[in-house]
């Protein structure tokens, strides 16, 4: 049978439709070829000679970094030192693209994120907190949004592992959606929403993928897509550039870990993963949030339903697919 659930947070109706999957097969979508460079045509072994400077960040230092933090050298939006404004443009109105795109590129050509060593990617994580951070002093712009698009299908142009930061003058819908109601489930239940999530996951156990004692990921009650997992540090901590080494470390553990299961038991598909976290100012507004991770792998395309309605058909209900990945 199939099913309408409701996501607590953002209020999402999803279509739980596993008859639409009847053959196995199409769980695994065919293993997607990745256009891998050599690395001598690869701009990201060799930043100085492609132009990818200058080097916001090193890590652990800009000359032998693991993980570095460079501009994009083809923004989606630019920098400039005067905010941007709403224009009245006749009946339309418009911002100017003011902002940043930057890249986190790690050294390893080749490799996904689960397979570079731990420390590495531990690095690579605390060097996008310290951009945060910078980007934070910005009075202009609003809100960071850090992704990784992992094969062509998912977005990426460019094999070689790298995590874009984009930051916007404005709120985007999503995130200020997600803000408001986990607003409003905190004023009325005086709790976070997502650690009452957790603490019942916690009870129910056929949703958590994997979990350690300060980390711990989900395929959530309504998914959005099949396999997609979230990954939450256990402690109710708000805004992902303001969480500690521990914290940090157990959240990268889950999340290689995550990426490590859908490589072995789902066929290594191509894959999108981002930071939902606070706004980068006002942080005592946002004291109710819980900042997370969403790995969303490639498997289903949105189709004109989708397109249409908003409400997404999911044909692998959560609790096959935390069964089948912590397998
Ligand atoms: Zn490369
Ligand atoms: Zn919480």
């Amino acid at each position: 049978m199939s099913d309408l659930r409701k996501d607590l947070v953002s209020g999402d109706w999803i279509i739980m439709a596993p008859e639409r999957a009847k053959r196995p097969s199409e769980f695994f979508p065919e293993k997607r070829a990745r256009n891998i460079l050599p690395k001598e045509q690869c701009p990201f072994d060799d930043l100085a000679k492609s132009g990818n400077l200058p080097m916001y960040i090193g890590a652990p230092d800009e000359k032998s970094w693991k993980a570095a933090v460079v501009p994009n050298k083809f923004p989606a939006l630019t920098h400039s030192d005067v905010c941007a404004t709403m224009v009245q443009d006749g009946l339309f109105e418009h911002v100017e693209g003011h902002g940043q795109h930057d890249l986190l590129i790690f050294r390893e050509h080749e490799k996904g994120i689960d397979a570079i060593p731990r420390n590495d990617v531990i690095m690579a994580f605390e060097a996008l907190q310290k951009r945060y951070l910078m980007l934070a002093k910005d009075k202009c712009l609003v809100y960071t949004s850090a992704f990784f698009n992992w094969g062509p299908s998912a977005g990426a142009s460019l094999h070689h592992p790298h995590i874009q930061i984009l930051t916007l003058p404005i709120m985007p819908p999503s995130i200020l959606h997600s803000l408001v109601h986990s607003r409003n489930y905190w004023q009325k239940h005086k709790r976070c929403v997502h650690c009452d999530i957790l603490a019942y996951e916690e009870k129910e156990k056929v949703r958590i993928v994997c979990e350690s004692e300060r980390a711990i990921a989900v395929a959530p009650y309504a998914s959005r897509h099949p396999f997609g997992v979230t990954v939450y540090p256990k402690a109710h901590l708000p805004s992902f550039e303001a969480t500690g080494r521990d914290d940090l470390a157990a959240v990268v553990d889950m999340l290689q870990s995550c990426l490590g299961k859908m490589k072995r038991n789902i066929n290594d598909p191509d894959l999108n993963f981002f930071i939902h976290t606070a706004p980068l100012k006002s942080k005592k507004t946002y004291t109710h949030y819980h900042w997370h991770m969403e790995v969303l792998p490639k498997i289903s395309i949105p189709a004109g339903f989708e397109l249409s309605t908003g409400v997404l058909i999911n044909v692998v209900p959560p609790e096959t697919a935390a069964a089948m990945l912590r397998r």
